[in-house]
């Protein structure tokens, strides 16, 4: 339910996001609610601290700033509650440690976000957890993995950087034969394009440093969970002792309210572009899940309810890919993409254990950021220009550089 009292379907998407999470009656009529800068919470009197008897009692727990935010998040995500952190990573980290010991089993997407495989193969391997990678599409055949110590599947869809798509239903269903505790890094999608916990996930978590906070300016994690899960992914939370900052988590409720807009728009561009990069000279692939040319695109379909603005391309060639990169103007070189400029990098596969895939050229991955569609493609051709000469030998490529 809303704070409203409406129940979540009955308005539209831009409507609740201007609304969740908090009541402005709650504090005075003020629009936004207050950044409470804190760490120790006053009792009135003995018993009502020995009881634990109201709403606040440490930092840690939560504060109104905190609290608006997980209201919101779990409104959007059908979930039970939300734990803020300080990063995506902390959040794909409290996960997995809040439902692994020493001597279980955990399956985990071969084309997962690389410093979550960094946590597997050191920490979670050091802790006598065993790791296992599995092919993304593995859809039902999940079943076939699980062993009698299987205790998570992690899923992450579409993949980061080669955007296979998962059949999250399937998986889901598949675990569950072996009550193994289904997450998901749903980073891309946001909960305004899929929500797990409809199509069977336990845990959704995301880096809301990206689309959430939109700005490039902070970073903040969030894993929310079903009722059967909740109490153990909580209860590790204030195990760990990690909670995010008040501003940051200020500024990601700010982000909420704008998210729908900057997400249409992101969505609306990046396709165009996309779609128009299919037919340039010099490229040998895109892929978007938003286009009929990629291979998962009818789960896309079925699934999810939008596409955000992040996907890659496969130029021809490997030697082309720095002269592409160093000839943009707009883009930007970067990493963390959900902000509103463009980003390209070239991406490394070579982690991959699976799912790695012969590619024709080089991977690039592009963020469409909120800047001028036009500006936009005259930069790629740029890139694409310059790639071209690159890939011609023989040729002085400094020429071409100072031409454009
Ligand atoms: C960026 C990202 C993360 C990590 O988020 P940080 O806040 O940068 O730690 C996790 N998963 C995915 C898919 C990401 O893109």
């Amino acid at each position: 339910m809303m704070p409203d009292g409406k129940s979540p379907t009955q308005t539209g998407m831009n409507t609740r996001l201007a609304r969740i999470g908090y009541e402005p009656s709650d504090y005075f009529g003020f629009v936004n609610p207050p950044v409470v800068h804190a760490s120790t919470v006053l009792f009135p009197n003995a018993r009502t601290m020995a009881e634990r008897g109201q709403k606040y009692i440490y930092a840690t727990h939560g504060t109104p700033t905190t609290e608006a935010l997980c209201h919101a998040i779990d409104a959007l995500e059908g979930s039970a509650g939300t734990v803020l952190v300080p990063s995506g990573q902390a959040a794909v980290a409290l996960s997995l440690l809040a439902f692994l010991s020493a001597g279980d089993h955990v399956l985990i997407t071969d084309s997962v976000y690389a410093p979550t495989r960094q946590l597997a193969d050191t920490v979670l391997s050091r802790m006598g957890i065993e790791v296992e990678y599995y092919e993304p599409r593995i859809g039902a055949g999940i079943k076939r993995l699980l062993k009698s110590n299987s205790k998570v599947v992690f899923t992450e869809s579409p993949a980061s950087n080669t955007f296979e798509v998962q059949d999250i239903p399937a998986i889901a269903r598949g675990a569950h034969t072996g009550n193994a505790v289904v997450m998901m890094d749903n980073t891309w999608a946001t909960p305004l394009f899929f929500r797990p916990l409809d199509h069977g996930v336990d845990i959704s978590i995301h880096a809301a440093t990206k689309y959430p906070a939109g700005h490039s300016d902070l970073l903040l994690g969030t894993a929310s969970a079903n009722a059967a899960t909740w109490p153990r992914l909580w209860a590790m939370f204030l195990a760990l002792g990690i909670p995010a900052a008040p501003n940051d988590t200020y500024q990601v409720l700010r982000g909420l309210r704008t998210m729908g807009v900057r997400l249409a728009h992101h969505q609306k561009s990046a396709i165009e572009i996309a779609s128009w990069l299919e037919h340039q000279p010099g490229i040998a692939g895109v892929r978007h899940p938003a286009l009929p040319s990629h291979p998962d695109h009818a789960i896309w379909k079925r699934d999810f309810s939008g596409a955000s603005g992040v996907f890659s391309i496969v130029l021809e060639g490997d030697p082309q890919a720095h002269a592409f990169l160093d000839a943009l103007t707009i883009f930007g070189l970067g990493f963390s993409w959900g902000g509103y400029g463009s980003l390209a990098m070239q991406v490394d596969l070579a982690d991959r254990t699976v799912a790695s895939g012969a590619l024709k050229g080089a991977l690039i991955r592009l963020q469409i950021g909120l800047e001028d569609i036009e500006d936009l493609k005259q930069d790629l051709v740029r890139g694409l220009r310059a790639a071209t000469r690159a890939g011609q030998p023989g040729i002085d490529q400094s020429v071409f550089v100072k031409e454009i």
